[in-house]
């Protein structure tokens, strides 16, 4: 038998992919499935972006680059950063990552010392407290509910502080119940974090996606003593369309970003060099703001459509999602766990949810609105079916 290591052995596989692999299958074989389970946008990049990166082919930009990211890059998402966020960074402040997923990692491999505690409200995105355990750190997991929309409060925040804690995660819009904390929510959180001397991570990566006219501030814009222990941790993935690219960013400190990338350095080196050219064009190209309004009042219509299907089956509810592309619906009463209902769900009426579980929340499911409207409709015809028979 291989002895592998300990780090690997406390990891947990993937619940979702037991389900979305059968899924794939079943659609192999031809079989119709309504799909609700993707985490990234239905759109292509677009094509000023990709223009961007073949422009950047052309010229050869193919040879090794910086570790840190290309210095036109680093200088947009400083200017990003500063413009959208009023966040006072500058491009020593950032670093080029491959993807937010790599941003994150490497920050817990930066800053988690064996046995430090990482603060993760749940539901969560799923990799979060895998990669806290790879860091040999303890994910200290606050259940929130939906009477607060899955926000986790100061109070449970300060309580679940201790002497070895070290961070904090903070995921607004979130990934996956679309919860975005108000700016009071977001200070009356700084403010324990600051009185503690914790770290807080904020990963925005949904921050274009909002409904509603609802606003996202980001938590280090709240003054000095909060700048000082936040790292933003951002990509391209979901906003622009650009999952494949693999391009993400990671802004705080000058120290903390010196020491990821000294960590990258020995591990990825740089991020792909002509793509950098397309993320660049991603954040300047005065053609963005119209082709992300675009891509927002699409799903801001099918967010419509799954939330009028879902409130006409009464055994399921949900809050309000106000950004990302996911609803979280709580399925406790039909008397099924999220793995059997999902499961079961596949089985009988041929359509794809992601259990609960994954994010620590057994009793509810994620439906991913990145999907045409017919399929949405149907799909949840579908599940109103498979509801009623249920009963
Ligand atoms: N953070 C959240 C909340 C996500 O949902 C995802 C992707 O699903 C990521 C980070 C990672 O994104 P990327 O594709 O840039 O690695």
């Amino acid at each position: 038998m291989i002895q592998l290591a300990n780090r690997v052995t406390q990891v947990t596989p993937s619940l979702t992919l037991a389900i979305t692999a059968k899924a794939k299958e079943m659609k192999a074989q031809g079989v119709d499935i309504c799909s609700f389970s993707s985490g990234e946008p239905d759109f292509d990049t677009p094509q000023y972006i990709k223009d961007a990166a073949v422009s950047a082919l052309d010229q050869g930009k193919t040879k090794y680059g910086a570790v840190a990211g290309e210095p036109g890059l680093r200088e947009a998402i400083a200017r990003k950063l500063n413009n959208d966020s009023q966040l006072n960074y500058s491009p020593n402040n950032v670093i080029v990552t491959n993807g937010g997923k790599h941003s994150l990692f490497n920050l817990m491999l930066a800053l988690i010392e064996p046995g430090d505690e990482v603060i993760i409200p749940a539901p969560y995105w799923l990799s979060y407290p895998e990669m806290v355990k790879l860091a040999q750190g303890n994910p200290i997991i606050v259940d929130t509910t939906a009477e607060t929309d899955y926000k986790i409060t100061p109070e449970q925040l300060r309580q679940a502080i201790t002497s070895k804690t070290k961070l904090f995660v903070l995921n607004s819009p979130s990934n996956p119940t679309g919860t975005v904390y108000n700016p009071a929510e977001i200070k009356a959180l700084a403010e324990v974090i600051v009185e503690h001397n914790l770290w807080v991570v904020s990963d925005e990566i949904y921050e274009k996606i909002l409904y509603d006219g609802v606003v996202h501030i980001s938590i280090g814009s709240l003054g000095e003593e909060i700048l000082k222990r936040t790292i933003i941790s951002n990509g391209f993935a979901k906003s622009y369309s650009m999952t494949g690219w693999r391009i993400g960013y990671l802004a705080g400190p000058e120290p903390l970003i010196k020491a990821v990338s000294t960590i990258q350095s020995h591990s990825t080196s740089n991020v792909c060099t002509f793509a950098q050219y397309g993320a660049i064009a991603a954040l300047e190209s005065p053609k963005s703001p119209p082709c992300l309004q675009t891509m927002r009042d699409a799903f801001s219509q099918r967010r419509q459509v799954i939330l009028e299907k879902i409130r006409a089956i009464p055994q399921l509810s949900c809050p309000t999602p106000m950004g990302s592309f996911y609803v979280f619906v709580d399925i406790s009463k039909t008397g099924l766990n999220s793995l059997e209902f999902c499961d079961q769900l596949l089985e009988k009426q041929q359509v794809a949810a992601i259990p609960g579980k994954a994010f620590g929340a057994d009793h509810c499911i994620r439906l991913s609105y990145a999907t045409d409207l017919a399929s949405i409709e149907k799909g949840m015809d579908r599940i109103e079916r498979f509801v009623q028979e249920t009963k």
